[in-house]
């Protein structure tokens, strides 16, 4: 048998053999599977959603893909491969899972091979934090042989000992309780008394760590009573936890209660005995939000980015297994292999990190959507200041809207004061970030122990380096960025590449000494703090400071507890932290961020303002909030002060529907990228070919009419040299997403880079550098 699948004989005669073949995708951007013989000695192991070896490409390599399906039918034409052999005992990806990354193959334009690939992490796919162990039993008494061997005193030990067990044991483990070598058990196998077999078991790494993780609360929180707002909400979502598919969109304001909602369906439907996946941004996974979950929903599993492969394999192994109840994690939980799914829970649903920047460039929202419709069980996508895309779903029924428009027990928003940075007196001393009205305020604050957190959006020390003689700025060797100087590093960084250099004594360009170090980061902004408020604690929050795991709950722990007093941070600081003593929020610059070129940037902008508001005041103590800007008059700011989001949406999609942009319109970006300008721009050119004529036959097969597909670029992008690639861009428009695929894939059919050039399809855009 071993050697029929080793060396491959006509496929005519194999055929004959098995007569089965099995459809395998590998991790390339494929648009179809490749059909392969199974051999005889793999019939009974080849299945959908296990992997399998086979030889592919030109070489015939042995690559490794998943199997999608196994059938009686023969390929159309061409030669027959055969397996080489089946990687896994049981599929990694069920039914369920397996038609939702068909659709994300399909919805996403990318090769179903690269989806799976993706979606089963690859601890599960390397098995790691498992080993093969060697068990040993008793062989069945008519199997004994005949006569009976003789055997030694340690012998008989290590057999008597392995009967009295009556189960099976790792061979390693017999040896040490019968006190004997290995050597007298592999005797009692060659004897034919005991026999062998091998089976994957999970190393004490993987069982260590989920065992921990899966812990629940010493103390289980008890459930709180609902207010008139929530009540109200819940018996609109309470029927519908077990009535099929139904997606609600619940917009609360910041500590509206929305989290006790989640937790009550999530309650109920555990109690159907059926499973919950909660999704929530990276920065969410502390343990103030975990504990909240824990106790109240059975089992929980906290998917990190911290964990390692052995970790997130044994994670997956018992969500498999349905020993883990509710799944709470970042993007990537949303293809959790849970059993009997019954609630999906998005919360901060507007966030962009639920989107992936590499392929496939899937959003976890609209996948958890799909996965919700596949599997018919309710969908709850939560947010203060949902995304304009499910706003607008909302608004024409495609959800369903459930509000909770209060702070819980009657606490008022707070309220914010709009300081306007082109009219604040010149304050004494050196100019800075705070100003006098903030500065004021923050020491108002803190006289009265309050605390208090001031956002700014922009890491590092000075944002912009530059000559005053000769106008040099400081730039990337491989980016169109400018640097910006870290002080504690004592470097000029780029912050897309990590690029670094030594800061400037004297300018490249010209060689002046004066180089001028502007801009404001929250690096600088420390240490004016520090400066003007020398008998307080002030901590710093940002990527630079948190980059090691566990240090965001060291900084919160230390704020909870009152040792530090100002928190000074990027758009980290500004989610989802419930701090009731924070009683002044200061936002230094609302403005960074409003002009990128992005149309969504007033929706981000608002959206984080409104945000970091909503960590002011949540206690007893109340709060305010000060925002300074230079734009005091811009809707993002104005309705953000009167927490407005239902205005600000309105007016945005307004804006949006004039423009044509999502979500009015779907969007699709390409991107062609090369080291050689040339070569990117000339592919570029030949691209755009492409779409001429795939618009042009599609406007014929609509009945004449044309297309309802528009065509923006070939263009350079925004940032048009990003880590030594030169990118040019399509934006590719359309009213529906039917359209606007069947164009890009007749466009790209017969897309074909030449070497050194690389495009990428990015459907429902979120980064547009
Ligand atoms: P959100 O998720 O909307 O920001 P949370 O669910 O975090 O709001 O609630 C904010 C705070 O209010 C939490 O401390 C929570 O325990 C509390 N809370 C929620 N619902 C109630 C309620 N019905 N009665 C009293 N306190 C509540
Ligand atoms: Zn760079």
């Amino acid at each position: 048998m071993e050697t029929l699948a080793l060396n491959p004989a006509s496929p005519g005669l194999l055929d004959a053999a098995t007569g089965l073949y099995a459809d395998i995708v590998f991790d390339r951007p494929l648009d179809h599977p490749y059909t392969y013989a199974v051999p005889a000695a793999l019939t009974g192991k080849v299945g959908v959603g296990k992997r399998v070896e086979a030889p592919f490409g030109r070489g015939g390599k042995t690559t490794s893909g998943f199997c999608v399906r196994v059938s009686t039918n023969p390929p159309a034409r061409g030669e027959v491969k055969e397996l080489e052999r089946v990687l896994d005992d049981d599929a990694l990806v069920d039914d369920h899972l397996m038609k939702l990354t068909r659709w994300m193959a399909d919805y996403y334009l990318c090769g179903w091979g690269q989806v799976l690939h993706a979606v089963v992490p690859a601890g599960v796919r390397e098995n790691a934090g498992t080993r093969q162990a060697v068990f040993v039993e008793p062989v069945a008494k008519d199997e004994l042989p005949n006569p009976l061997p003789t055997i030694t005193a340690a012998q008989k030990t290590a057999l008597d000992r392995l009967k009295k067990e009556n189960r099976p044991l790792e061979l390693g483990q017999l040896a040490r309780l019968a006190k004997c070598g290995p050597a007298v058990v592999g005797a009692l196998i060659k004897k034919r008394l005991v026999k062998k077999f091998t089976e994957r078991v999970e190393s004490s790494e993987g069982r260590g760590v989920a065992d921990d993780g899966l812990a629940s609360s010493p103390s289980p929180p008890t459930p709180l009573e609902l207010n008139a707002d929530q009540t109200a909400v819940w018996d609109k979502l309470s029927p519908a936890l077990n009535q099929g598919f139904h997606a609600f969109l619940l917009h609360g304001v910041t500590g509206s209660g929305k989290t006790e909602i989640y937790l009550r369906a999530i309650e109920e439907v555990v109690k159907q005995g059926k499973e919950a996946i909660v999704l929530v941004p990276e920065i969410s996974l502390t343990p103030q939000t975990i504990e909240r979950f824990r106790g109240r929903c059975g089992t929980v599993a906290i998917l990190h980015s911290h964990l390692t492969d052995a970790e997130r394999g044994a994670y997956w192994r018992r969500v498999a297994t349905g020993h883990v109840q509710v799944v709470v994690g970042a993007r990537s939980a949303v293809f959790a292999p849970t059993r009997k799914l019954g609630l999906v829970i998005i919360d901060e649903e507007h966030e962009t990190t639920f989107k992936q920047e590499s392929t496939p460039r899937y959003h976890a929202r609209d996948v958890a959507v799909m996965r919700a419709r596949l599997e018919d069980i309710p969908i709850v996508m939560g947010s203060a200041t949902p995304s304009l895309e499910s706003w607008a779903n909302a608004a024409r029924g495609a959800y369903t809207l459930l509000e909770l428009p209060n702070r819980v027990e009657s606490r008022p928003m707070p309220p914010v004061q709009v300081v306007d940075l082109r009219h604040e007196p010149k304050p004494q001393g050196k100019p800075g970030a705070i100003s006098p009205t903030l500065e004021t305020a923050m020491r108002t604050t803190l006289k009265e122990k309050g605390q208090i957190i001031l956002l700014l959006n922009r890491r590092g020390f000075s944002t912009h380096v530059h000559c005053p003689a000769c106008g040099h700025v400081a730039q990337c060797a491989h980016c169109d960025l400018a640097l910006t100087f870290h002080r504690t590093k004592a470097a000029l960084v780029c912050h897309y590449c990590g690029w670094e250099t030594a800061p400037y004594a004297k300018c490249p360009g010209c060689g002046q000494a004066a180089v001028r170090y502007q801009g404001l980061g929250t690096e600088k902004l420390h240490a004016e703090v520090e400066e003007k408020f020398p008998g307080h604690v002030c901590q710093r929050m940002d990527s630079d400071t948190m980059a090691k795991p566990g240090s965001h709950q060291r900084v919160f722990d230390a704020f909870r507890d009152g040792l530090v007093q100002i928190l000074v941070g990027t758009q980290m600081i500004a989610k989802g932290l419930d701090f009731p003593n924070v009683t002044l929020v200061g936002v230094v610059n609302a403005d960074v961020g409003l002009h990128l070129p992005d149309f969504r940037s007033a929706e981000r902008t608002f959206q984080l303002l409104a945000q970091v508001a909503g960590r002011a005041g949540r206690g007893d103590k109340g709060g305010r909030v000060l925002v300074q800007t230079y734009t005091p008059e811009h809707p993002c700011v104005t309705l953000a002060a009167a927490h407005d989001y239902g205005a600000f949406a309105g007016q945005e999609l307004a804006h949006r529907k004039q423009h044509k942009y999502p979500p009015f319109e779907r969007m699709a970006r390409l991107i062609v990228r090369s080291e050689k300008e040339d070569a990117a721009n000339a592919f570029a050119e030949t691209l755009a070919g492409a779409f001429q004529s795939a618009l042009a036959s599609h406007a014929k097969t609509a009945d004449g009419k044309p297309a309802a597909v528009r065509l923006l670029g070939p263009a350079e992008c925004p940032v048009f040299r990003l880590k030594n690639f030169y990118r040019f861009h399509f934006q590719v428009q359309a009213e529906a997403s039917g359209v606007l695929h069947e164009v890009l894939r007749a466009a790209l059919a017969t897309a074909r880079p030449p070497s050194g050039v690389e495009f990428q399809v990015d459907i429902d855009p979120y980064s547009m550098l």
